[in-house]
């Protein structure tokens, strides 16, 4: 079930996480084309700026422009140059500084075409200046420049607001996807339960067709010899018994199968009382006529079904005998502890070979060497009753290798 639920559980994060990927990436892809559209519309309106600027400093040109600059921002730097690009007027540094410009590209561009722009650093500044040039009638080139960043923060702010409104919308995506992630986690989790459950029952009724066909076909077989057979009277007895003991196998399944299903249908019917258990034992000892060591305190109960409790011990002593043999010692020892009775019930036969069966034993119909143990006669639905009549009481069952077969349970005191 853990595991079942780790399974789905990473499902669903498989699932939101590749929406997430899918839906950041759109995001990202939506932002950076939205950024780079209002940055070419930024440097469309910082044009359209800088040409009237530059229209009104080529009113002036190439008369001196200084009275024109106290109405001009004071970052706005112009250059006026002629036709070959040698530099006339800057407002910035001294023109004789200057070398010439025809070859800056917004330069060049305007001495062809009439106009021309560029964004560069700035070799002086060092800072990214949007540069506007154009040649009038002339041939009088008036370039003006401004520093790109200082004109693009104002608008930055204004799309904050789209950029707000994309992880908004992000989050509300990612709650919606996991939303959505969940209910169909759900579903598929769903899904395969009912799979399951149906490839389990399906598996259980094979079992139980294969449980019965076995003495059933037996039982036909004894019977078909001994009506096609003028057999002596001992044969005749021998083939009866065989027939007999199969028949005995068969309610024993019968019976097993029943009590299963009223442990798991209706666990509330069976009535709890006090059940001691040095008496239980000793009874079981007895119906079976095997010896059993008991290390059990005079007044230990548990709080139980007698018949479920008895169930337990006799299925556990009956393998014992089954798998370890008739010879082998049989220890039982309970202690109390706490609200609950700690059990340990061992043999000293020849255990499970294999440790990764240990945890299997308690399925139904399972064996652990399929053909050799279903001589021994048995249900298969022995420690399975054992297991599940230990936890209707609300304990816990587990096997393991030690110098043979061990079983360690709880059962409730009280
Ligand atoms: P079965 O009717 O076959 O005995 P159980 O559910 O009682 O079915 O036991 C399941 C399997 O566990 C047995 O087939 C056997 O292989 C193994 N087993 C049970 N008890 C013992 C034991 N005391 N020693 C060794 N193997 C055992």
């Amino acid at each position: 079930m853990a595991h079942r639920r780790r399974q789905f559980l990473s499902f669903q994060r498989k699932l939101i996480l590749s929406f997430v990927v899918i839906f950041a990436l759109f995001t990202t892809a939506v932002v950076i084309f939205e950024q780079m559209r209002a940055r070419r519309a930024k440097a469309g309106a910082m044009v359209e700026r800088l040409e009237t600027y530059a229209a009104q400093v080529a009113l002036y040109a190439p008369r001196p422009i200084d009275s024109l600059l106290p109405l001009m921002p004071p970052e706005l730097r112009i250059t006026v140059m002629d036709g070959a690009g040698v530099v006339e007027y800057d407002n910035a540094i001294d023109p004789a500084l200057l070398d010439n410009h025809a070859s800056r590209p917004e330069v060049e561009e305007a001495l062809e075409t009439g106009v021309g722009s560029d964004v560069r650093t700035s070799s002086s500044t060092r800072l990214p200046y949007l540069y506007y040039a154009q040649r009038g009638g002339d041939g009088t080139v008036v370039r003006v420049a401004m520093p790109y960043d200082a004109t693009v923060r104002p608008f930055l702010k204004a799309d904050n607001i789209f950029l707000y409104l994309v992880v908004a919308l992000f989050l509300l995506g990612l709650y919606f996807i996991y939303y959505v992630g969940r209910l169909f986690g759900r579903a598929v989790g769903q899904a395969r339960e009912r799979e399951k459950n149906r490839r389990l029952k399906r598996e259980m009724t094979g079992n139980i067709a294969h449980e019965l066909r076995t003495p059933v076909t037996s039982i036909r077989g004894f019977l078909e010899i001994l009506l096609e057979n003028k057999l002596d009277a001992q044969k005749e007895r021998e083939y009866l018994e065989r027939a007999y003991n199969q028949t005995r196998n068969l309610s024993e399944l019968i019976a097993d199968m029943g009590l299963l299903s009223r442990i798991e249908s209706t666990p509330d019917s069976f009535r709890r009382e006090r059940v001691p258990l040095l008496a239980l034992v000793r009874r079981v000892a007895e119906d079976l006529d095997v010896e059993i060591r008991t290390c059990i305190p005079d007044g230990l109960a548990a709080m139980g079904n007698e018949n479920l409790l008895y169930s337990i011990f006799r299925n556990l002593a009956d393998n014992a005998v089954k798998y370890a043999g008739r010879d082998a010692q049989i220890d039982v020892t309970a202690v109390a502890d706490g609200d609950m009775v700690r059990v340990n019930f061992s043999d000293n036969g020849p255990g499970i070979d294999d440790d990764k069966h240990l945890g299997r034993l308690f399925e139904r119909f399972y064996r652990v060497n399929e053909g050799r143990t279903r001589d021994k006669g048995g249900s298969g639905l022995g420690l399975s009753i054992v297991k599940n009549a230990v936890q209707l009481h609300g304990g816990h069952i587990e096997a393991r290798n030690n110098n043979g077969l061990e079983f360690v349970f709880t059962l409730p005191a009280k």
